[in-house]
């Protein structure tokens, strides 16, 4: 940050009766968070003005015919929010409850958690409104394609480079991927990540953000004087982020107590056998029914008896009327915005050491970017080769977030936010503005 920035007026800043669309419109309550590290950073209110605005948002009908013969027509976005420091990155979600604010806001997150790990990339997200249960593989086919025509413009390797997120996978991704190819004929595998390993995929991607969150968890122990060994963890959600952060932590030494997902949880003072757990969910696709263990509700899970919580299913799950009665000492966001903001400012009173959503499981996005390099590079990288550059990454990140915090005394996701945007503002400063 330079010293030459001006603090940004009053007038400039959000005024304070407009404070309640936070609650109402997600793109507000993300920019809250913004506001508050853009306003301790003294950005200047040119920069201001440009970082709390989307760069591009595409809307775009995808007619698809439906196995009965008949077309429908559904909706869907792109938002590229910045990409002062790279191409925008960001994920594709299938889901009906898809709106242009919550793709905005989904598209400024990606911006700051790339940022705030250091990738070349900006940020980007994109949804189409639909209901993907009710939906028969090949008409998702036809709309991932149709909606890839209809973005097509924004999307490549150097400009736009989507991902998988809710409702999409690696199936989807080879769609993008393809549909993408036979527009520019020839094969370009750098257009999306999250691909399947056998057709430019990274190894260690499916692991990537549980690993993450393990990594950050075992730093901030470290930072706190604690030690692995005995650590009781309770994890919420147990999909592909809450079950390798759960694995991969207990390999660290820690004790899993509890674990939920969707059916409910399960707990044991003594630790879980997580093997047990895991054949269990296999062979019933619940916790539910899981009998080494005593029953216990989502709720309950979060207000456990634990040292370390993580939160890795929904968002705004950790409120004002639970926050006061959580007793674990860490927590480490798997999930993306699981806090709201009036249990943030509860946590911190209470000092209980927040790793934020946007370090936390930033993973993911780390190990999608080694999959971008070894697609361009033709050249690809053994698992261990991958750890290894993600351990590091999410080592210094946690580093330099908490580094940020502890200079300007603001909690660690505040501490997130101004070094994320602090990066990106560097970046637009050295580039001059072209306004
Ligand atoms: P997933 O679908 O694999 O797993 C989600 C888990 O949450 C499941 O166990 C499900 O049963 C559980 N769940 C659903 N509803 C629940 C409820 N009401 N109460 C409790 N548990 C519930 O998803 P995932 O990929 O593990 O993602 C989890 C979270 O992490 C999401 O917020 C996602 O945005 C975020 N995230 C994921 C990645 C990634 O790489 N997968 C990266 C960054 C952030």
């Amino acid at each position: 940050m330079t010293s030459t920035s001006a603090r940004p007026s009053q007038n400039v800043m959000r005024p304070e009766k407009d404070r309640f669309l936070a609650r109402e419109n997600p793109f507000e309550e993300m920019m809250s968070r913004f506001d508050d590290a853009a306003q301790r950073l003294g950005l200047e209110p040119n920069l201001y003005r440009i970082l709390r605005t989307p760069e591009k948002q595409i809307i775009v009908a995808c007619p698809v015919m439906r196995d009965n013969g008949e077309v429908e027509v559904y909706t869907g976005y792109r938002v590229i929010y910045n990409t002062s420091r790279g191409p925008a990155k960001g994920g594709i979600r299938f889901d009906m409850n898809v709106t242009l604010d919550e793709v905005k806001a989904l598209a400024a997150w990606m911006t700051w958690k790339c940022a705030v790990v250091n990738l070349p990339f900006g940020g980007a997200k994109g949804g189409v409104i639909c209901d993907p249960a009710s939906m028969s593989n090949t008409e998702i086919e036809r709309l991932t394609r149709r909606y890839t025509t209809g973005i097509i413009e924004t999307l490549g390797p150097d400009s736009d480079v989507p991902a998988p997120d809710v409702n999409t996978n690696e199936r989807v991704m080879a769609w993008v991927m393809d549909t993408y190819s036979m527009h520019k004929r020839h094969t370009v595998t750098a257009v999306v990540t999250g691909k399947p390993v056998a057709m430019g995929g990274s190894l260690g991607r499916r692991e990537a953000t549980g690993r993450g969150c393990m990594f950050v968890t075992r730093e901030a122990l470290k930072k706190l004087g604690r030690s692995a060994q005995g650590t009781r963890v309770a994890v919420q959600g147990f999909g592909n982020v809450g079950s390798i952060a759960a694995e991969l932590m207990a390999k660290q030494g820690m004790t899993i107590v509890a674990v939920s997902d969707k059916s409910g949880g399960i707990y044991n003072p003594k630790g879980l056998d997580l093997a047990e757990v895991l054949a269990h969910v296999k062979a019933n696709k619940v916790l539910q029914g899981y009998k080494g263990a005593e029953a216990i509700t989502n709720e309950e899970l979060l207000t456990l008896d634990c040292d370390v919580l993580v939160p890795a299913a929904l968002e705004n799950v950790i409120t004002e009327e639970n926050a006061p009665h959580i007793k674990a000492r860490i927590i480490c966001e798997g999930a993306n915005g699981p806090t709201t903001a009036e249990a943030d400012k509860i946590l911190n009173d209470k000092g209980i050491f927040v790793i934020p959503d946007i370090l936390a499981n930033a993973g993911g996005v780390t190990v999608s970017y080694f999959e971008w390099v070894q697609d361009r590079g033709g050249y690809f990288w053994d698992e261990e080769t991958v750890n290894q550059r993600l351990e590091r990454i999410m080592v210094n990140s946690f580093d330099e977030v908490t580094a940020m915090a502890e200079k300007h005394k603001v909690d660690n996701r505040i501490g997130a936010y101004m070094l994320s945007i602090d990066r990106v503002a560097a970046v637009h400063r050295l580039r001059g503005m072209y306004a």
